[in-house]
C-alpha cells in the first residue's frame, strides 16, 4: 500500500494536491475537515460538538478525529493506499495513526510537507471564503487563530515523521502542476 500524509497548514493546497494523487494513485483520500463538515450537513452530535470549535478556528479533540479515521481503516481493508490530508494534526494523532495502521498490518510511507508564507495563507483563505461557504475562511482573526493552532499544535508532527526519516519538504507556491510534479517525484523514489 501507498500511504500518504500530506502535511501543511491552512491553504496551504493539500485538497487541491489530493484530487490529483487519487487519480494517480488510486488512492483513497481522507480528508478529517471532510469528515467533520459532512457531521456538520448531516447534523449528527459529532457535527454540532465540532462545528463550534471549528468556527472558533480551534483544534477538535483528538478522539474525535482518530475514531473518525479508525472507521475508514477498517471500511476500505482492500484498496491500493490512502492519502491522510489535515490528520494527523496533533502528535497524539500520529501515535494513534501509526498503531492504527500497525493493526491493519500497514505503515505510512512517507509525509509531503507543504511550506507557505503566512501571507500568502491568510490571502489564499479569504479567497476561498468567497465562495467556499466555510465560516472559518471568511474572518481574518480566524484565520490566524488557524494558523496559530497549526503552530503550536500541529508544527511538531513534522519532527515526529523526520525522526522516522519520512518527512519532505516542498515549497507550496508556483503553480498547482510543477507542484504536484515534485510530490510525484518523491513518491517515484520510495516506490
Ligand atoms: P484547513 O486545513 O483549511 O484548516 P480542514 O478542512 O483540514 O481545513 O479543517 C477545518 C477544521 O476542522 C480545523 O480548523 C479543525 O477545527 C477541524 N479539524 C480538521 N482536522 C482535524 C484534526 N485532525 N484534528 C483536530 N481538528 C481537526
Amino acid at each position: 500500500m501507498l500511504n500518504l500524509v500530506l502535511f501543511g497548514p491552512p491553504g496551504a493546497g493539500k485538497g487541491t494536491q489530493s484530487q490529483n494523487l487519487i487519480e494517480k494513485f488510486q488512492l483513497v483520500h481522507l480528508s478529517t475537515g471532510d469528515l467533520l463538515r459532512n457531521e456538520i450537513a448531516n447534523g449528527t452530535e459529532l457535527g454540532l460538538e465540532a462545528k463550534k470549535l471549528m468556527d472558533e478556528g480551534k483544534l477538535v479533540p483528538d478522539e474525535v478525529v482518530i475514531g473518525m479515521i479508525s472507521n475508514k481503516l477498517r471500511e476500505n481493508a482492500n484498496v491500493k493506499g490512502f492519502i491522510f490530508d489535515g490528520f494527523p494534526r496533533t502528535v497524539a494523532q500520529a501515535e494513534a495513526l501509526d498503531n492504527l495502521l500497525a493493526s491493519h498490518n500497514q505503515r505510512i510511507s512517507t509525509m509531503i510537507a507543504l511550506e507557505v508564507d503566512d501571507v500568502e495563507l491568510e490571502k489564499r483563505l479569504l479567497l476561498r471564503g468567497k465562495d467556499s461557504g466555510r465560516p472559518d475562511d471568511a474572518n481574518p482573526e480566524i484565520i490566524r487563530k488557524r494558523i496559530a493552532e497549526y503552530k503550536s499544535k500541529t508544527t511538531p508532527v513534522a519532527n515526529y515523521y523526520q525522526n522516522q526519516n519520512k518527512l519532505n519538504t516542498i515549497v507550496g507556491k508556483g503553480s498547482v502542476d510543477d507542484i504536484f510534479s515534485k510530490i510525484v517525484e518523491i513518491i517515484q523514489e520510495i516506490k
